[in-house]
């Protein structure tokens, strides 16, 4: 932590570029999505870093975990 201006960060399931309030002041929003704790797991499995907020509302509804253009 530098004290700069967090960078965006890059959903790795869409790719959306998304700021994911944890680099920041603010508690990110990411907290306010409500995931079961295997659906938490499997993203921890696959993902290292946060996923953008249209990700976690759509896994949240029940999409698949991996990236949207697998699920067609
Ligand atoms: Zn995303």
């Amino acid at each position: 932590m530098t004290g700069a201006a967090p960078a965006p960060e890059r959903c790795p399931r869409c790719g959306a570029a998304f700021a994911c309030g944890a680099a920041g002041a603010a508690p990110c929003p990411c907290t306010a999505v409500r995931l079961d704790a295997a659906t938490l797991a499997a993203l921890r499995a696959r993902y290292t870093g946060c996923l953008c907020l249209r990700c976690l509302h759509a896994i949240a509804a029940g999409a698949d975990v991996g990236p949207p253009a697998a699920a067609a």
